[in-house]
């Protein structure tokens, strides 16, 4: 019987592994503290509205990720979004679809937040808010890098240096996403519009994408330097604040608005290599720290540790 791997993290990264690991045969369980799957890879549902509010595509270079994606694609999961060239990668219906097939028949808790990681002697003490402490020999964390951290110093585990300052050295940009409704079609291009300029970085119509098939959802992603600004206010002031460079955008009025605020969004430093993996204490790190800042990072991050922990698991027997 092959050891217990508890993986952090039900995004792209913590799925893939677990799904890769799985199929190898391994004993896994997937820990996530919100209630859906695919972390930044996120759809929220507003009435009858739909968004994509964290990433709006991909883009496929490595040959390890382009296999998995022709199977996504295949099994009608991701199209390219018609328009983009070099292409760009769609999830139907919406961002969410790949991580939610990934998650079939593999052991995903949701709604179980860790809280602390713990080494108790042969194996992880994983804390685990309102469901007690789980036993795991082999842990890995694919929660963002300042996140981990937290939850092993909550554990009392010591990261040696220089392994802690280069750990340390992962940043982020935060990203406000204010989601809204409004009356009447948009005269965004179908394949949104990024902007180099102004508050607003990123514009996509949900309904020209087909993510929100009877309402028109515009998502609007806010810079780095407006997102870190005003990233305490609320809804309404933030609407308040976007509103006039929002409507001339999008060429229609706001009707309706929801905000959605991430602390880490894209990673601004990286991490130098594709994953961590310390075999001494069977702890891993993986995601687009790791791998690079997007979903074909975090991907190529999660198929490069996998390899690494199937020799153990090969060695397992
Ligand atoms: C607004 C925005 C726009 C983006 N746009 C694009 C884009 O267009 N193209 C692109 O390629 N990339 C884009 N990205 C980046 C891309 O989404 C990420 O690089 C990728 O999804 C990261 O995957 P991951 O598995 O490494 O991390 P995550 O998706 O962050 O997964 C980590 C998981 O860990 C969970 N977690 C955290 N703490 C705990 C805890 N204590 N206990 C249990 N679980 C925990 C989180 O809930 C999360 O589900 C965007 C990101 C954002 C936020």
């Amino acid at each position: 019987m092959h050891l217990h791997t508890v993986i952090v993290g039900a995004g792209i990264s913590g799925l893939l592994l677990a799904r890769i690991l799985h199929d190898h045969g391994a004993r896994v369980t997937v820990l996530e503290k919100s209630r859906g799957f695919g972390g930044r890879l996120s759809t929220k549902r507003v009435g009858d509205a739909v968004f994509d509010q964290g990433a709006q595509y991909f883009t496929v270079k490595d040959p390890r990720f382009a296999a998995w994606v022709e199977k996504w694609e295949r099994a009608g999961l991701v199209a390219p979004w018609p328009g983009t060239e070099p292409t760009r990668y769609i999830g139907r219906p919406s961002m969410t679809a790949v991580p939610k097939a990934l998650a079939e028949g593999l052991d995903v808790k949701r709604e179980h937040k860790v809280t602390a990681l713990g080494c108790c002697g042969d194996h992880w003490c994983v804390d685990v808010e309102n469901h007690g402490c789980m036993r795991a020999e082999r842990l890995i964390l694919t929660a963002p890098v300042p996140q981990c951290l937290a939850m092993l110093k909550a554990g009392d585990f010591v990261v040696p240096e220089p392994l802690l300052s280069r750990l340390r050295a992962v940043s982020y940009d935060p990203c406000l996403a204010l989601l809204v409704t409004v009356a009447g079609r948009t005269r965004l291009p179908a394949t949104g519009l990024r902007r180099e300029h102004g508050a607003i970085r990123w514009a996509a119509d949900n309904q020209a994408k087909g993510v929100s098939p009877n309402v028109t959802a515009v998502t609007l992603h806010l810079s780095p330097e407006f997102s870190a600004a005003h990233y305490g206010r609320t809804e309404a002031e933030v609407l308040d604040l976007v509103r006039a460079e929002a409507e001339e955008l999008i060429g229609a009025p706001i009707v309706g608005a929801t905000l959605h605020r991430w602390k880490f969004s894209h990673v601004r430093e990286t991490f130098p290599e594709p994953f961590v993996w310390w075999p001494e204490e069977s702890l891993g790190f993986a995601g687009d720290a790791f791998g690079g800042p997007k979903v074909e990072g975090a991907a190529i991050s999660a198929i490069s540790l996998a390899e690494r922990v199937k020799e153990e698991l090969d060695a397992e027997g």
